[in-house]
């Protein structure tokens, strides 16, 4: 039997070219091999975002970006986190087991807090109870995560541990499968592309036209200011996208005309757009295929949420009877 995955990702944002080589493109590639589960956890959310008017949508978009990328939902279950509301009564009884503690010293918690000192809600504190809730809810055996998310995923395995020291073997401690994600710099700053950062990113709904329009005005090596200067590929936004996006040989032909001065930065922009474009384009024609089909998302979350419910209220029938509940 596949030993099964389950991951999530926030409706918050549409998804760019960050998340697909990251996180997406892992998850297609998952489903070669493992029993996959694939979550918009719409409730995780709701901590962060206080104004909803917008999840629907982004609910929706999300959906669009994963199956457009290559998530089968013949092979995987894709569903909404609210859709399942076991998970809500299973982050209940986890939280009975947790300590306070372990939840105040989460670095992420820390942090958010300092972000939104305005809104500290209780859910924030909880946030990591409702993410172990997810993943054992299902029985994940395996959660596919980049380093910095491994201290939330220890944290996960010891409720999970907690939970079966108290009332009997019930939950597998779910282990890490380590994703190594590509550094996507962003378009207008030093740092990495991000949803947070607007005009920073392309997305895959993004049309050809956009993501010429966003390439040609993202920053590069900011001491090439003419076009006789001689560039520093090595710091530049540009060039590590070429990375992705451009053949290996290529790449290194324009690091070494940059460095000399014998290609400009618009027609090294107008490059990278055209193999970018050329990349995404398969993604973006199937993506307006099944935006022109809102009855098929509808069905694939709902076909979703139903066989994730059926593992879900065993695991709920399984707990309750071993807290004495039943
Ligand atoms: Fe960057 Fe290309 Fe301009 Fe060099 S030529 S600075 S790699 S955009």
């Amino acid at each position: 039997m596949k030993k099964r995955v389950f991951s999530g990702a926030r409706p918050t944002a549409r998804q760019h070219i960050g998340n697909l080589l990251g996180a997406i493109d892992n998850y297609v590639n998952l489903q070669k091999d493992y029993d996959c589960v694939y979550c918009i956890v719409d409730i995780h959310a709701l901590t962060t975002l206080q104004d909803t008017a917008q999840i629907q949508n982004y609910i929706r978009e999300l959906a669009l970006d994963w199956l457009a990328a290559g998530l089968d939902p013949h092979k995987s279950i894709i569903f909404v986190q609210s859709h399942v509301p076991e998970v809500t009564e299973l982050h209940t009884y986890l939280s009975m087991v947790t300590p306070l503690s372990w939840l105040l010293r989460v670095p992420t918690f820390k942090e958010k807090a300092k972000a939104q000192p305005d809104n500290v809600n209780y859910g924030l504190v909880g946030y990591p109870v409702l993410m172990a809730s997810d993943i054992v809810l299902y029985k994940a055996e395996v959660v596919p995560v980049g380093e910095d998310q491994l201290p939330h995923l220890e944290l996960t395995r010891e409720i999970a541990r907690r939970f079966n020291g108290l009332f009997g073997e019930t939950f597998p401690e779910p282990k890490a499968k380590l994703t190594s994600f590509p550094n996507i710099p962003s378009l207008i700053s030093s740092g990495k592309m991000s949803k947070s950062e607007a005009g920073s990113t392309i997305d895959i709904a993004h049309t050809a036209e956009e993501t010429t329009a966003r390439i040609m005005n993202a920053i590069t090596d900011p001491a090439r200011k003419f076009r006789k200067d001689p560039g520093h590929p090595e710091v530049c936004n540009i060039y590590t996208l070429h990375k992705y996006f451009t053949p290996a040989e290529k790449v290194e032909k324009i690091g070494v005309e940059c460095r000399k001065a014998e290609i400009g930065c618009v027609d090294c922009k107008k490059l990278l757009s055209a193999n970018m474009n050329e990349f995404l384009r398969p993604l973006r024609e199937k993506r307006s295929e099944l935006a022109a089909r809102p009855e098929f998302i509808k069905e694939v979350l709902a076909d979703g949420a139903d066989r994730a419910r059926v593992i879900a209220r065993e695991t709920i029938r399984e707990v309750k009877q071993k807290m004495g509940l039943l």
